[in-house]
């Protein structure tokens, strides 16, 4: 019998890996291993609703579970993939089971980065990126006095505004000079630093952290500078890297993120896709690797096209969001680089966006409580249309 299409990774791409899949007729067999003890689910409202509300784990599922056993998708939960080998065609996990495979997807996603600094391994000290992360973290933020967030990224930046929300103290440290400069521009920046600010977060831009102070339990940040700040919980949101060590040492190219082509093919029947994969941007004229969810599912649905032998190239205008209070902040396209910006309508009002254009071309819109504006960026940054065309139905 033919081994068929073997998931490493239960996350998002995986997920919508096997729906699009068995939608495109694949009658095989699709084995998911994934590492958490959790069918598929979707990890935005780790860092917004689910830990605001304290809601159920089934909200959070992307499927029901009965879903995945009618469409004869079986998945191995709460089992590590340990060991690829390409020449056999096999993976073996760290239970010691060995799974064969005809096709293999990389669909792992990312860890929190690394961050070697003293006391970053005492109790108090989370990071967030999983279900099992919330549950430590939500009973420690109700006991917490102080929260510190280290990392004003959006996932720093949601905590905070889930933790004012519920009256507690939140200081929030940032090496760089602006909050969330990764993926925003100045102005985007600043808005959110006099939001933040405006509902009683004390923000630290600039501040490098020297470590975490305690003996067995976190007592509060030391910054380079001296000063401490005291906190009983500290939640460390700097950032991820992509899972991709399996398939280092399975031989296949890595650069924080699995190389793959634009069907999302690492090598002959392996691929990997969403966090994991880094692949080549035409559109941005560089590799990238996204983290979101938009490319969790679009590349998947490439990959699936590809195995299915109707490869389409994916080259895909980016997309992400992000809550904080009241505010939606949509995210379109890929600023850096950019020469030029133009804000439309009224940020003192909430509700205004941003256009980035590089050499006259536009490459990213941010939009603040404005679906409208982000829709139409995404169709002009596909369509290449610089200016403003204010015609444009949104379908
Ligand atoms: C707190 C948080 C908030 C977010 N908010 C947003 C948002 O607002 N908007 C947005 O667009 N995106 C958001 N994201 C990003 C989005 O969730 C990811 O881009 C998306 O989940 C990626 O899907 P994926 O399948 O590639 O990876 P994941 O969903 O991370 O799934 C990968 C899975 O593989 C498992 N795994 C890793 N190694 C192994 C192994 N060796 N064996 C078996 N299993 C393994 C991992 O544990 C994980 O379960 C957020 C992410 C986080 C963490």
């Amino acid at each position: 019998m033919a081994a068929g299409i073997l998931i490493l990774g239960a996350g998002q791409a995986a997920a919508q890996l096997a729906i699009s899949l068995r939608q495109g007729g694949y009658a095989g067999a699709i084995r998911m291993v994934g590492d958490e003890p959790y069918a598929p689910y979707q990890r935005p409202p780790l860092s917004k609703a689910f830990l605001k509300d304290k809601a159920s784990i089934d909200t959070l599922l992307l499927r029901r579970e009965s879903y995945w056993a009618d469409h004869q998708v079986a998945l191995e939960l709460g089992a590590a993939a340990a060991a690829v080998d390409r020449g056999g065609k096999r993976v073996t996990l760290r239970d010691g089971r060995t799974f064969p495979y005809d096709t293999l997807v990389f669909a792992t996603g990312t860890r929190a980065r690394d961050l070697p600094l003293p006391g970053i391994k005492l109790d108090g000290v989370h990071s967030l990126r999983r279900i099992d992360d919330v549950k430590r973290l939500r009973p420690a933020l109700d006991a917490a006095r102080r929260v510190a967030i280290v990392g004003a990224g959006y996932i720093g930046l949601e905590v905070a505004a889930v933790l004012r929300q519920e009256d507690r103290a939140a200081t929030v440290v940032e090496a760089e000079a602006r909050v969330m400069k990764r993926v925003a521009g100045e102005e985007v920046s600043a808005f959110f630093d006099q939001l933040h600010r405006s509902r009683g977060v004390d923000i630290r831009l600039g501040a490098r952290l020297a470590g975490i102070e305690g003996e067995g339990r976190a007592v509060g940040l030391a910054l380079a500078s001296g000063e401490k700040i005291a906190a009983d919980v500290v939640l460390v949101a700097t950032g991820a890297r992509a899972n991709d060590d399996l398939a280092m040492a399975a031989g296949l190219a890595c650069e924080d993120g699995v190389v793959v082509d634009d069907v999302a093919r690492a090598a002959p029947d392996v691929y990997a896709i969403g966090d994991c994969a880094r692949f080549h941007s035409h559109r941005y004229g560089r590799r990238i690797r996204l983290e979101c969810v938009q490319n969790a599912i679009d590349q998947a649905k490439a990959a699936a096209q590809a195995i299915l032998g109707k490869p389409v190239p994916y080259d895909p205008v980016p997309w992400f969001w992000s809550d904080q209070y009241e505010i939606k902040l949509q995210i379109t396209g890929l600023l850096d680089g950019y020469d030029a910006c133009e804000t439309v309508g009224v940020p003192d009002e909430a509700r205004f966006s941003v256009e980035y254009r590089k050499a006259g071309k536009l490459i990213a819109v941010d939009a603040i409580n404005d679906g409208r504006a982000h829709m139409l960026g995404r169709r002009r940054i596909a369509a290449d249309l610089p200016e403003r065309a204010a015609a444009l139905p949104v379908s």
